[in-house]
């Protein structure tokens, strides 16, 4: 018997530590609520993850099995739900972030003091951290070098998925989890818990449809059109030209290899900037590679800045202000409704995100961390690896060539990837019967005429240029120039 632990591998389908247990097979496959990443985990994010297992559950059950699922301390369970199947081997997909790293590592010595063997495999991401490296053997801090060993190496096709044969039958499983009724967890074959059982209330934003078959219309709608578009449309909020697919990358409701494949088969046979668009998406698959190499290799960059600097960096923490952009209502049109999507979709698009990352940085001299931990509550893609490189690079903290006066105008940005002003008004109603142009313009209007177009509507909580300089001021002072 194998048994197999599902963490963020949510499928069955080109899920390499799956198959690599279906090989020696039959294979128990387990998932375990665990009470530290559930503090960790927002609403949005939960409510994904229930209804993937649910879709996983159902595909063990087609094939004859079932799922295992306990709550409890994976260093507790693992090993003795391995015990209890008697199982010879457990394999599961390797996660970056130091919180796993540590737990891993203790349920490997568990596992070693239970005589089982175990093989921990890389599933997430194609090139592992430390497989792309410098000529001198150290991780890049420049994402550009990175690609382009990223775009040439080889990438391997989906693995397959079980079949009954390969699996414990449903009995087997329920019988195991029955020898468990003593135990200091929970464990069952099936059972799932309810958003509320996990100390959660059903999240108020609209998270999109979970699981595999999902993430697949996803994957198959997005090759068949807007792939083709994605360089030049990627930017416009308004334009659906993203693929939609990182809360199931992040959960591993589809496999890398599978998305990968998919874009390989969509630029067979185009040419030109058809062919340069495929490779355009391609190169932000590489980005979550290459931000899985920094935290790897730099584990304390979920708490303290990538980059060095002389000094302390002096965030100004104003907490109304930051109060105002959590709430999208800052009086800068673009920044409200990016921080408004994310409410309500627990989602915002990339350009936004930008943009609004550095408003609370640069504009609003805020720490990234408060940035950071509330797109974590909030986001249900959140993933810590490219979160924390999204916000780092964005407040000159992190990996971005760029220096620190790399600072976005919210006005012109909003002017430039939503001219029409129809992201800005989907989500910000109170500029709905205001013009595009007065909308680009809402910094240059007086109170009364603010008053007068939309009077519902904040108005700027800070002057642009002022905390321009400030921003650069505050950055020198940590640069430690003169
Ligand atoms: P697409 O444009 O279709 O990209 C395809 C996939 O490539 C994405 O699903 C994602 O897995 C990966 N990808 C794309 N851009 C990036 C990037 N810059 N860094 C790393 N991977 C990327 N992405 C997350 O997956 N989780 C996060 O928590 C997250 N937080 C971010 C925070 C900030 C401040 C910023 C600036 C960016 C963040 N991103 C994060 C990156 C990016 O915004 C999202 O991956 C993207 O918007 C998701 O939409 P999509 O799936 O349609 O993307």
């Amino acid at each position: 018997m194998q048994l197999h632990w599902h963490r963020r591998d949510l499928r069955v389908a080109d899920n390499r530590g799956l198959a690599t247990a279906a090989e020696a097979g039959p294979v128990a496959p387990l998932f375990v609520f665990d009470r530290d990443v559930l503090d960790h985990a927002g609403a949005p994010r939960v409510r994904y993850l229930l209804d993937a297992l649910a879709e996983l559950r159902g595909a063990y059950q087609e094939r004859g099995s079932d799922l295992l699922v306990a709550r409890g301390d994976p260093r507790a369970v693992v090993p003795a739900v391995a015990a209890a199947l008697d199982a010879e081997r457990a394999t599961w997909a390797i996660d970056y972030s130091g919180l796993a790293r540590e737990r891993d590592a203790d349920v490997r010595l568990a596992l070693d003091d239970a005589g089982v063997a175990r093989e921990p495999v890389h599933d997430a991401i194609f090139h592992p951290p430390g497989s792309i490296t410098t000529n001198a053997g150290d991780t890049y801090s420049v994402y550009t070098y990175f690609w382009k060993k990223w775009r040439d190496r080889d990438k391997p096709d989906p693995y397959p998925e079980p079949d009954a044969d390969d699996l414990a039958d449903a009995n087997t499983l329920e019988t195991a989890a029955e020898a468990l009724a003593d135990a200091e967890f929970d464990v069952a074959a099936g059972d799932l818990p309810t958003i509320s059982d996990l100390g959660f209330e059903e999240p108020s934003a609209s998270v999109q449809p979970a699981g595999t078959e999902a993430a697949r219309e996803r994957l198959s709608a997005f090759c068949s059109d807007a792939i083709y578009r994605y360089a030049d449309d990627r930017d416009y909020p308004t334009r659906d030209a993203t693929s939609r697919l990182s809360t199931d990358l992040k959960f591993g409701t589809i496999g890398i290899r599978e998305v990968y494949a998919a874009t390989a088969a969509a630029r067979e046979g185009v040419g030109g900037e058809r062919d340069e668009s495929v490779e355009e998406f391609q190169s932000q698959l590489a980005w979550r590679e290459f931000y899985a190499h920094v935290l790897r290799e730099h584990p304390n960059v979920v708490t303290e800045n990538y980059k060095e600097y002389e000094n302390d960096i002096a965030w100004r923490d104003d907490a109304d202000e930051l109060a105002a952009w959590k709430e999208g209502k800052t009086g800068y049109p673009i920044v409200d409704a990016g921080m408004r999507q994310l409410r309500e979709e627990a989602y915002m698009h990339n350009r936004v995100r930008m943009i609004v990352a550095s408003f609370l940085t640069k504009d609003l001299l805020c720490d990234w961390r408060h940035g950071y931990a509330h797109f974590r509550e909030h986001l249900a893609d959140h993933d810590t690896a490219n979160d924390n490189g999204g916000w780092q690079w964005a407040s000159s903290t992190g990996t971005d060539a760029q220096p620190y006066f790399r600072i976005f105008n919210p006005m012109t940005q909003g002017e430039r990837y939503d001219p029409d002003g129809e992201y800005i008004t989907r989500y910000v109603p109170e500029l709905s019967d205001v013009t595009a142009n007065t909308i680009h313009e809402w910094h240059e209007l007086t109170d009364l005429e603010r008053e007068r177009l939309a009077p519902d509507y904040p108005e700027p909580i800070v002057d642009h240029s002022e905390r321009r300089e400030r921003a650069i001021s505050m950055f020198e002072a940590a640069r430690g120039d003169d």
